[in-house]
């Protein structure tokens, strides 16, 4: 690492509060909006109409001078926080070395090092090897590929409520057709999804019952030995933060395991510490042959990766994985600030520290106001899911009246499910106590006045 070619990193240190000082969105964050309008396709949508200009921790400052607290933490990915002062050095000391080598080409250490750290810090004692990518998709795309090549199969399982992205392939993984795939196809094939453990709506199937109807599913509309891998989230994050019940991915996996099918965890959301373990298959005990990183893995800088036995992943031919930007440098020296912060540093334990706070405070809201039917999650991934009171009708309308009047009042909170009607808390481990307890405050009101 480079010493003097930069000054000593300097973070901009935010005031910890929220603070609106303008009408949202303000003057120059509706200057910037005309713009954006001009140049950036409608199809690339934002969901708050506010331009950023820093954060740090869990707070984000608009151009206005607007302070927001931020539930979202920019889908899960700045799980250690925003500008986390390790991670900011750690990229900056790597952007006076070099910038891109192409690993392909002539390698370099980093690359190797989060590959060893995923080795180490993904379920399992076997021998690991890791892929390093650009984004989720492209992890999820990977992953395939590899099934596909180790297995000789080309059959593709998939779960309702699943989201694995917006390429060719993983639209056709994908659950919910808008906005996701309307319009996109044709998809490719060889995909075929399964009912898969919903318990606030499938009536109360048990993990075993669930994992049944799935596998009949899948036995019948395909067949065990046309399958080359199931992928599932652990929890999946866009279909509603939905928490599986007891034994279900586990009797998956066994049946995968029976029948030569690679079972592929996508914990691009789920994993890196966003439910207080390093992956959410932990709380399930499972141990994937693949595992996918993606959104939290370095704070914020594009990387993902493909984990998984070592034999699945030498299946590939020499040649037959990576890309231009796989692996940048500056992301991996970002990625292994990331793992240092959460081993060395203690964050890990914060995801559970979160739920601790959030969970009485959400189900004091669920006491208060009967649209909330259910709140679930694990650590620092929780939800509520609004339904008209006593029923399973979703009220998507109550989720996005929420969001834009949480926004007014400098919070950011983020819908998601297949019903548009959950209202999902991913904040990042920096956040605060006291900041849990004011944005839930703002929630509140945001209920109080539907
Ligand atoms: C976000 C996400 C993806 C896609 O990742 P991108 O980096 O947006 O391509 C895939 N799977 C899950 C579970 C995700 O949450």
């Amino acid at each position: 690492m480079t010493d003097t070619l930069l000054p000593t990193p300097t973070v901009t240190a935010l005031p910890a509060e929220r603070r609106i000082v303008t009408e949202i969105p303000g003057p120059r964050s509706r200057e910037l909006q005309e713009r954006r309008r001009a140049v950036v396709p409608v199809g690339v949508s934002s969901a708050t109409p506010v331009f950023i200009a820093r954060g740090h921790g869990a707070i984000i400052e608009d151009v206005d001078g607007n302070r927001f607290i931020d539930l979202g933490a920019g889908i899960g990915v700045t799980t250690i926080g925003h500008t986390d002062d390790a991670v900011v050095a750690a990229a900056r000391d790597q952007l006076g070395d070099v910038l891109h080598t192409l690993f392909t080409i002539t390698p370099y250490e980093g690359y190797v090092r989060v590959a060893e750290l995923l080795a180490e810090h993904t379920p399992g004692e076997h021998a690991k090897k890791t892929v390093l990518v650009n984004s989720g998709a492209e992890a999820v795309e990977n992953a395939v590929k590899i099934a596909r090549k180790h297995t000789g199969r080309s059959g593709v399982a998939v779960l309702e409520h699943a989201y694995h992205g917006r390429t060719n392939l993983t639209m056709a993984m994908n659950f919910k057709a808008a906005p996701y795939g309307a319009g996109f196809g044709p998809f490719a094939g060889s995909v075929h999804r399964a009912p898969g453990s919903y318990p606030f709506r499938d009536g109360g199937l048990s993990g075993a019952e669930a994992a049944a109807r799935t596998i009949a599913y899948l036995e019948k509309s395909v067949g065990a030995a046309d399958l080359a891998c199931l992928v599932a989230e652990p929890i999946q994050g866009e279909g509603g933060f939905i928490v599986p019940a007891d034994g279900y991915l586990p009797a998956l996996q066994e049946w995968c395991t029976a029948n030569g099918i690679v079972f592929v965890a996508d914990e691009i959301l789920s994993g890196m510490a966003r439910t207080g373990a390093w992956f959410a298959s932990e709380h399930f005990g499972l141990v994937p042959d693949l595992i996918l990183t993606a959104k939290g893995i370095a704070a914020g800088l594009p990387l993902a990766g493909v984990t998984g036995r070592a034999e699945i992943m030498d299946a590939a031919q020499p040649g037959g994985l990576g890309g231009t930007f796989g692996g940048n440098p500056v992301a991996v020296a970002a990625a292994v600030a990331v793992f240092d912060r959460l081993d060395a540093g203690g964050l890990l334990a914060e995801g559970a520290r979160i739920e601790r706070t959030l969970r009485p405070l959400l189900t004091g809201l669920q006491a208060a106001h009967p649209i909330i039917g259910e709140v679930r999650g694990i650590g620092a991934m929780l939800a509520m899911e609004l339904t008209e009171p006593g029923t399973l009708t979703p009220r998507p309308d109550a989720v996005t009246a929420i969001t834009a009047a949480a926004a007014q009042e400098g919070v950011i909170v983020l819908s998601a499910g297949t019903y548009g009607n959950v209202l999902r808390f991913l904040p990042s481990l920096a956040i605060t106590d006291d900041q849990l307890h004011d944005a839930v405050g703002v929630i509140d009101a945001a209920l109080r006045a539907l």
